[in-house]
């Protein structure tokens, strides 16, 4: 028997006709490129998306086409990411910190017919236009008449202006209801492990994952917050931040491109944000720059992490200097993208401060409504202790099933789980924290060696600025740990002195084979290290009679 209730589709639009109905009068600000702020309201934002549903049409976007965006966080961003999956097209979020080679890829894989550009990257569309001709039609700026510029584009590709589009177009357009499950927005992996691998996500993950994010345990979003994505809205949706706003009616302040620390300190302050969200880099940049100019930021009780592991440094100088509580979240791109939030359940109430910090290195505990579970190299589960660590596994409703364009179900196991590519422990209470990515893991003879760990304790080193271990290949024990380091400036490093931090800290097998120096670690356009191309550099470095001390598993 079925239930008897009202079969609603749930739709990306509603969130923004909610907030525009009931709260009507929420900010939503942007720093323009510029400098200056340009303030908005929900309602307006959803009047406007309605106007640029016309543009849309007008431009020939039809149903799940594509329409691809090249820009910053802000008003109009926010407005193609509503209007676009609100019509049923898809919104196409490209990361412009891609090698150009890449967007070009990736713009023809996704067949974008519409890019949406801000005008910092019109040098950016000018360079690749003759190579994405065959699927894009129009490149919109988004500016107005007077901040139009000149570009040549491929023959059959029209340049137009987004506000002398919208000036034209009305806003009798009402947003149309259709199968949740239609494909609302395409993000693509930042191509850490590889081409780039386009993830589609529909209107029912997109709302169930804003409802999961919105929870106290996560977001924690309410009416009457301020909320600031640092994390950029090109950048697996800024974290369901535009979603999650809209559904609780917080105020919605987006930075624009700038993203130093002077830049969104000022920000935070004068619009009053309480709760802010991004990378770990930013987070040390605004660290910084608080520390030189002296300024506080009294309104801020909350910075969200994630992207990539959390320094301890960040829980500690925020806490204790700022009286800002840093959480760490853990996701990707597949994942819609949040997974995890390490917020505290009651045997975490009363942690000494010391215990509490080293707490809130964890990843965390798996948010409500999606699954996780780590196994071994057989898929055998792993138990909850805290100390096995093997593949980290998903599965739930905002968790890719395949990949755009590959075959269905094509990225899940037999029992539908999906493979994150993280190494992670699980403690008692449920908190997952990584270890290692599964392509970083050393595996000495049959035994994982978590890269992180090691990476972790030589950045310890006063004189070690960054760290790398790769997977060096060896004859007996088929790979062991390289270490790769950059010195401070002004330092000298002693590869010595750099091993005897890891006394007492692991097992004597554990110890980097040799220790490199090197001036420069490179990494992706997400700031992640790349090692893939360290793993392809270092590979042979043990077998072309460069290893250490022979290495014992004892
Ligand atoms: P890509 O995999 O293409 O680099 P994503 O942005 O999807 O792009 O990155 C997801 C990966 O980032 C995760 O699988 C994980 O390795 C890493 N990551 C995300 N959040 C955290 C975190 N809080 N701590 C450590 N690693 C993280």
């Amino acid at each position: 028997m079925l239930g008897l209730m009202q079969n609603q589709p749930m739709m990306i639009s509603s969130l923004l006709t909610h907030a525009a109905r009931h709260h009507a009068k929420g900010d939503v600000v942007s720093r323009l490129n510029d400098g200056t702020i340009h303030r908005t309201t929900w309602f307006e934002t959803e009047r406007r998306a309605r106007r640029l549903a016309r543009v849309l049409q007008t431009l020939g976007v039809a149903e799940s086409d594509r329409v691809g965006t090249l820009a910053w966080n802000d008003f109009r961003h926010l407005e193609v990411y509503y209007a676009a999956p609100g019509m049923g097209a898809i919104c196409h979020t490209i990361n412009p910190r891609l090698h150009p080679d890449d967007i070009t890829y990736i713009i023809n894989h996704a067949g974008d017919r519409v890019l949406f550009v801000d005008v910092s990257f019109a040098g950016l569309i000018r360079q690749i236009a003759p190579r994405i001709a065959e699927s894009v039609r129009a490149v919109v700026m988004m500016t107005d008449e007077a901040g139009m510029c000149e570009l040549a584009l491929a023959p059959g590709m029209r340049l137009r202006c987004y506000e002398v589009l919208m000036d034209a177009a009305d806003e009798d357009y009402a947003w149309p209801r259709f199968d949740e499950n239609t494909a609302s927005a395409l993000c693509y992996t930042s191509g850490t492990t590889g081409r780039p691998k386009g993830v589609l996500y529909s209107h029912r993950s997109t709302i169930l994952h804003a409802y999961a994010g919105a929870m106290p345990d996560v977001l924690g979003l309410r009416a009457i917050d301020r909320i600031l994505p640092v994390v950029p809205m090109f950048h697996v949706n800024a974290w369901g931040i535009p979603h999650s706003a809209a559904m609780t009616g917080a105020a919605l302040v987006m930075p624009g491109r700038h993203l130093d620390g002077a830049s969104l300190a000022a920000l935070l302050h004068e619009e009053r944000v309480t709760m802010t969200c991004g990378v770990p880099t930013v987070w040390l940049g605004l660290l910084q720059h608080l520390r030189s100019s002296g300024e506080k930021l009294p309104t801020v009780k909350r910075i969200m992490t994630g992207g990539s592991a959390t320094p301890p440094l960040l829980v500690e100088a925020f806490g204790a200097d700022y009286g800002i509580s840093v959480e760490q979240g853990w996701g990707m791109t597949e994942l819609s993208p949040v997974g995890t939030y390490n917020a505290p359940k009651p045997a975490q109430v009363g942690l000494s401060r010391q215990a509490a910090e080293r707490h809130a290195l964890k990843q965390g505990r798996i948010l409500s409504g999606i699954d996780m579970k780590i196994v071994d190299g057989d898929g055998k589960e792993l138990p909850w202790d805290g100390v096995a660590f093997g593949d980290l596994m998903v599965r739930g409703p905002w968790i890719a099933s395949a990949y755009y364009g590959d075959p269905p179900e094509s990225a899940l196991d037999a029992d539908g789980w999906f493979a994150t590519g993280d190494v992670a422990t699980i403690d008692p209470d449920g908190f997952m924290e990584i270890t290692d990515r599964s392509k970083d893991v050393i595996k000495s003879g049959g035994e994982w060696i978590s890269s992180i760990t090691l990476e972790n304790i030589a950045v310890s080193h006063p004189a070690v600025a960054e760290a790398a271990v790769v997977a060096a290949r060896h004859p007996k024990w088929d790979e062991r740990p390289l270490l790769l380091v950059v010195p401070r400036p002004g330092h000298t490093i002693d590869p010595a002195a750099v091993l005897k931090v890891y006394e007492g800290k692991v097992a004597k097998w554990w110890l980097p084979d040799a220790v490199v120096v090197v001036p420069e670690l490179p990494h992706t356009a997400t700031g992640k290290l790349l090692k893939t191309a360290l793993r392809t550099q270092y590979r042979d470095y043990l077998a072309r009679g460069a290893e250490g001390p022979d290495s014992t598993h004892d």
